[in-house]
C-alpha cells in the first residue's frame, strides 16, 4: 500500500522530500543547540525527550555511556527513520503502531527517569520564561 504524502511541497520528488527532511532536521537540530528544549525554555520542566540532543552528540564523540546517561532511548530517533524508509513503503497502519510504541516507549521512560530523580529531566519551573515573566509582572 501506498501511503499519501503529508504535503505537497514545490517540484515534489523522492529526492527533494529527502532535501527538505534533512534541511528540517538540520534547523531543528541547530534550534536545539541554541535554546535548548523549548518546553523546558517556556516551562522549567523537562520533555519525554530532554537529553537526546546531549546523548546524540555524545554518540558523534562515540561515547555511547555518556550517550545512554543523557537519554536511554538515543537510538529511537534512528529505528524510526529506519521504519519510515521500511515500513512505512509496505503499510501506513504498521508505521502508525511504530509510533505510536515509539511515543508509548518515551513516556514510559520519561515516568521512569522522573521517579528515579534523573538529574537531566529534574523539574525547575521556576527556571521557566512563564514563570519568571509573570514573577517579573508582580503576578507570583
Ligand atoms: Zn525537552
Amino acid at each position: 500500500m501506498q501511503c499519501k504524502p503529508w504535503i505537497r511541497l514545490p517540484g515534489d520528488s523522492a529526492s527533494k522530500r529527502i532535501g527538505y527532511g534533512a534541511a528540517a532536521l538540520l534547523l531543528t537540530a541547530v534550534a536545539y543547540a541554541v535554546l535548548g528544549c523549548p518546553m523546558r525554555l517556556l516551562t522549567g520542566l523537562p520533555c519525554p525527550g530532554c537529553g537526546m540532543t546531549r546523548a546524540w552528540l555524545s554518540v558523534l564523540r562515540l561515547d555511547f555511556a555518556a550517550a545512554f546517561a543523557f537519554h536511554p532511548l538515543w537510538p529511537l530517533p534512528l529505528l524510526l527513520v529506519v521504519c519510515w524508509f521500511t515500513v512505512r513503503r509496505r503499510s501506513a497502519a504498521a508505521f502508525r503502531l511504530c509510533l505510536g510504541a515509539a511515543g508509548l516507549l518515551l513516556v514510559i521512560v520519561f515516568v521512569i527517569r522522573l521517579s528515579r530523580q534523573d538529574p537531566i529531566v529534574a523539574l525547575h519551573p521556576e527556571d521557566g520564561l512563564i514563570i519568571r515573566a509573570l514573577h517579573i509582572c508582580g503576578l507570583v
